[in-house]
């Protein structure tokens, strides 16, 4: 029931592009509040637009508080003083979508530069852990709230050329796995999404830009696209109090 997301304030990561910008914009159109990260200012400005112009579509009365704030969840300072920059309308979160991410190189792993590895690390692993940090203490205080992780089928099952990012997707699933134990028999729920193929600029991050590489990865098959995760997302967000969407592994048909 999408009245469940009445007046909700709902913090994104990866808000710039692709699954994050779908989310906040079809959370916006179920009338919640969102507050959209990212490091492109620009990117995000637009994304907070296409909020604004969904929720006064919807007719909605609820909801419709946006902020852009630009943010590298790579660097643990800019989380640390991430309240600073919150609006104070906008300071009681009530769901946290851990959604940036990427891969950069289909390589063998001695051809991944070490300061890769570290950027993916600190990117997909430790800019979700200090963000899931900073916000369970609130959680944990109020006795309320929802992380939502996007994992990835890559972290329940490696491939060849795909060690590292593997391996931080292996990392999202442990963690958000052993924190979901850790907060049964509490209000505050914990999901992991798994998507498989989804056609966004995670291709074109991942060759490094080259986009007709990118393409190569889906012809002759249908990917999946950002708005049918962000319907994952924002359905998960909407169950009632007592259901936990522990995890969700989402596949194209052609992929297995
Ligand atoms: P996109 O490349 O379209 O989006 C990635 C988002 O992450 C961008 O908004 C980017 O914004 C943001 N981001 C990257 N690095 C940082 C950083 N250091 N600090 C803040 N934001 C950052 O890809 P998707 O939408 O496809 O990916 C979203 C998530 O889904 C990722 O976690 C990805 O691993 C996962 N996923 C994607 C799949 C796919 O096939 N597309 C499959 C399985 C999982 P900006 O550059 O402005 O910072």
């Amino acid at each position: 029931n999408s009245s469940r997301l009445l007046n909700k304030t709902v913090l994104i990561t990866g808000a710039s592009s692709g699954i994050g910008a779908a989310t906040a914009v079809l959370f916006a159109k179920g009338g919640a509040n969102v507050i959209l990260l990212a490091r492109r200012a620009e990117a995000l400005a637009k994304v907070q637009e296409q909020c604004r112009q969904a929720h006064q579509a919807s007719g909605l009365k609820e909801g419709g508080q946006f902020a852009s704030i630009p943010l590298d969840v790579s660097d643990r300072s800019q989380i640390a003083s991430l309240w600073d920059k919150v609006p104070s309308n906008l300071r009681n979160v009530d769901v946290l979508v851990n959604n940036a991410g990427f891969v950069l190189g289909v390589d063998h792993v001695g051809n991944i530069a070490e300061e890769e590895v570290q950027k993916m690390f600190e990117t997909n692993v430790f800019g979700l852990i200090s963000l899931t940090q900073l916000l369970v203490r609130d959680f944990k205080a109020k006795n309320a709230g929802h992380v939502i992780n996007l994992g990835s089928i890559a972290g329940r099952e490696p491939y060849a050329g795909g060690s590292i990012y593997t391996a931080t997707k292996h990392a999202v699933r442990a963690f958000t796995g052993s924190l979901l134990r850790e907060l049964v028999n509490t209000p505050i729920r914990v999901t992991e999404i798994q998507p498989g193929m989804v056609e966004t600029e995670f291709s074109i991050v991942r060759y490094r830009g080259d986009e007709s590489a990118a393409k190569k990865v889906y012809e002759g098959l249908q990917p999946l696209v950002a708005e049918d995760i962000a319907e994952e997302i924002v359905w998960a967000a909407a169950r009632p109090p007592h259901v936990n969407i522990a995890e969700v592994l989402v596949f194209p048909v052609n992929q297995a």
